[in-house]
């Protein structure tokens, strides 16, 4: 059984963290938290790490042992140099509860990238991480709506950079506006996201730890996320009808299974498909052949197939990928965003000039 920690930092680390921890009570009741017994394989621990109270008190499914406060007013306000003080600060304090729960064979860190506290600690907690154990860190990113504005934009260019340096074994990416532009409304998207998020989380720690026909293991799982640019992205796709198995792999690789923008076929480098289902849904010709048109595309493409009595066929793509036009784009859009922001505050020092202006009477009394 594998020793598993997912730690999310900052409100949409925490919430993602709190939909897998939902999905692992299974869908059957708002009840199945208070009887039921979470349907993890492995061994997972979960931790939500925030310096707002009031994103924790929030969690509905992640139990107060497994939330850690680390005070600092009302939050980091999307400051990440406030942010990657107040970890330097608490950094003993927060790895002790990792200590504590250990030892682990995987860690993931979720985080969003355009937040102060979730992107300032996620890059210095992976380099902790990675400092004082062996075991691969992994780090899932939400990438903000474009809309959110510079300051947001900013946070994600560099906290995306230095999570990246930080020594992660890997980076999955999942973006919020590639997800909102597949369609929903923005009120009920994050809690859309976070279930896609959660519901392929569940099925790729499933995929690592389970006795299947054709296995897949940790191991091919970071063979594959070793792969590419250090980039990843997630694929899925559950079927709800007898549905040829070859179209469910189809599916879970097009844009609609995907949690980001990019096209398999010309820019992923290696690749792992785990089927899910019903013997009687898995001709092993059409699987092969699907993974043989990957193939042929990608490189490197591991299979694995876990047979489930009953179960329509679902399928989970882990994509690394050699380019991402689609970061490239972000990029682009965040250099006029930090230009921007560094204009403000030339603009502010004008003020300050004002300022001066305003205190050259400091003193002086009006006289009539
Ligand atoms: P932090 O608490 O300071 O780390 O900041 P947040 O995690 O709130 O970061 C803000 C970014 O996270 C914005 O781009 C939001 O769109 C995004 N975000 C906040 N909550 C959620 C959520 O529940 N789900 C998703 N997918 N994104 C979220």
């Amino acid at each position: 059984m594998l020793n598993v920690l997912i730690i999310g930092n900052g409100q949409c680390g925490n919430r993602v963290l709190d939909a897998i921890n939902k999905e692992a009570f299974g869908k059957k009741s708002k009840f199945a938290k208070f009887y039921s017994k979470q349907k993890y394989k492995s061994n997972v621990e979960t931790i939500a790490i925030n310096t707002a109270i009031n994103d924790l008190k929030e969690l509905e499914f992640t139990k107060a042992k497994d939330r850690i406060h680390i005070p600092h007013l009302h939050g980091v306000g999307a400051n990440r140099n406030v942010g990657k003080q107040v970890f330097e600060e608490n950094k003993e304090h927060i790895t002790r509860k990792v200590e504590d729960r250990g030892p682990f064979d995987v860690a993931f860190v979720i985080t969003s990238s355009s937040g102060g506290t979730g992107s300032s600690f996620t890059p210095l907690l992976v380099k902790e991480l990675k400092e004082r154990y062996d075991f691969p860190v992994y780090s899932l990113v939400v990438l903000p709506f474009r809309e959110e504005g510079t300051l947001y934009l900013q946070n994600t260019a560099f906290s995306l950079k230095e999570i990246r340096e930080s020594g992660t074994d890997g980076i999955i990416l999942a973006d919020n506006q590639f997800l909102k532009d597949l369609g929903g409304n923005v009120q009920s998207a994050y809690d859309g996201i976070n279930g896609m998020i959660a519901e392929r989380m569940m099925f790729l720690l499933d995929s690592m730890d389970s006795e299947m026909m054709m296995v897949t293991d940790l191991g091919d799982f970071q063979t594959v996320m070793a792969g590419g640019a250090g980039l990843a992205t997630i694929g899925y796709y559950r079927a709800d009808k007898d549905l040829p198995v070859k179209t469910a792999i189809q599916n879970a690789l097009a844009p609609s299974g995907l949690l980001f923008s990019t096209n398999i076929y010309e820019e992923a480098s290696r690749a792992m498909v785990i089927i899910k289902g019903d013997n009687e849904y898995l001709s092993i010709d059409d699987i092969s052949n699907e993974i043989e048109k990957l193939s042929a595309n990608v490189g490197h493409v591991f299979k694995g197939i876990i047979v489930r009595k009953g179960e329509y066929p679902q399928v989970l793509v882990v994509s690394t990928m050699e380019s991402a036009s689609e970061i490239e784009n972000l990029y682009n859009v965040a250099i006029d965003a930090i230009g921007q922001e560094r204009e403000k505050k030339n603009r502010i020092e004008n003020e300050k000039e004002v300022d001066k202006a305003f205190s050259k009477i400091d003193g002086l009394e009006p006289h009539y």
